[in-house]
């Protein structure tokens, strides 16, 4: 049996669809949005990240590493992340937690188990589980057998995606998923592959056979203050989603509290032209959406 590559299975989620809800998040994603706020969801491969705020300088990662993929310098820790095997011995031997290991591989029984012991909240809040990412897409197979058994459970299945996968994935999994949180950041297709490293095209077709089919949509949109905020954008979106059945958006406003993850990984963050968007703006977006005849939440 496939397994699934995972690198968080957050409890009590509140943001990732309606009620109280166990969020999968799978490792590995098409895009690299330059926003992107879990970076170590990116890469389908494991990978370290080394917290030096927390780094003690103690030497025991130095000692017991058998790639030398970890140095003492001048006083300093040193992490050659390409000589990494992602072994995590280091990991194991650091008492500071400021060694971590992201990604794992997980049977879909062993996730299920997870998600069981959650029931009594979903049952109590409406809620359910939510297969997120990276891409959660990018893991048909497994996805599609997840979905199948929380849907022969009665557990609500919400499937959040950026979309940009063939549309074949979507068929093997959709008759199982009660709800798709879908995302679009850029309509302009130049300017997507500019900030997310792909055109807009696929995703955008994706979503309009979606619709076509009569799945439950629930449009996100991640807002980035001077990337995607301009009247341009947000008015292509709306033209565009009127032959949908959308009729829910959550409006998510950009935020920077991520950055650190990115030094953690031994990565450039390249957002620093990035803005967190107004209040005013926010809320401009919002009575926009609202005046359409859509029902809009900001935030998840
Ligand atoms: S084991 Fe942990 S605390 Fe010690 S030097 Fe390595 S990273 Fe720092
Ligand atoms: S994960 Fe393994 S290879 Fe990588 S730094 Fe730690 S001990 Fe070395």
């Amino acid at each position: 049996m496939e397994k699934a590559k995972v690198f968080n299975i957050q409890k009590f989620s509140v943001h990732d669809g309606p009620g109280i809800r166990t969020t999968v998040f799978f490792k590995g994603c098409p895009l690299s949005c330059i926003w992107c706020h879990n970076p170590e969801s990116q890469s389908f491969s494991r990978e370290i990240m080394v917290d030096k705020e927390k780094c003690t300088l103690c030497g025991r990662c130095v000692a017991k590493c058998g790639n030398d993929a970890v140095s003492m310098k001048d006083g300093s820790l040193v992490n050659d992340y390409a000589s990494c095997d992602f072994c995590g011995t280091c990991a194991d031997f650091c008492v500071s937690n400021a060694r971590e290991i992201v990604g794992e591989e997980l049977t879909v029984a062993e996730i299920i188990k997870e998600i069981e012991k959650d029931r009594m909240f979903y049952d109590q809040s409406k809620g359910g589980v939510t297969f997120s990412g990276g891409e959660v897409m990018c893991q048909p197979g497994v996805l599609a057998e997840l979905a199948r058994r929380c849907r022969d459970k009665g557990i609500h299945v919400a499937v959040d995606t950026c979309g940009y996968v063939p549309f074949s994935s979507f068929e093997k999994v959709m008759d199982y998923v009660d709800l798709f949180l879908y995302d679009i950041k850029l309509m302009d297709s130049e300017l997507h592959t500019e900030y997310t490293g792909k055109d807009s095209m696929l995703i955008l077709d994706n979503l309009k056979k979606l619709s076509d089919l009569g799945a439950n949509i629930s449009l996100r949109l991640p807002i980035i203050g001077g990337i995607n905020d301009d009247e341009a954008n947000i008015g292509a979106i709306l033209e565009f989603i009127k032959g949908t059945n959308i009729r829910d958006v959550n409006l998510l406003p950009y935020h920077d509290i991520a950055r650190n993850k990115y030094s953690r990984l031994g990565r450039e963050y390249r957002g620093s032209g990035m803005r967190v968007p107004e209040e005013e703006k926010m809320n401009e977006i919002k009575e926009r959406f609202e005046k359409s005849g859509y029902k809009v939440k900001i935030g998840g």
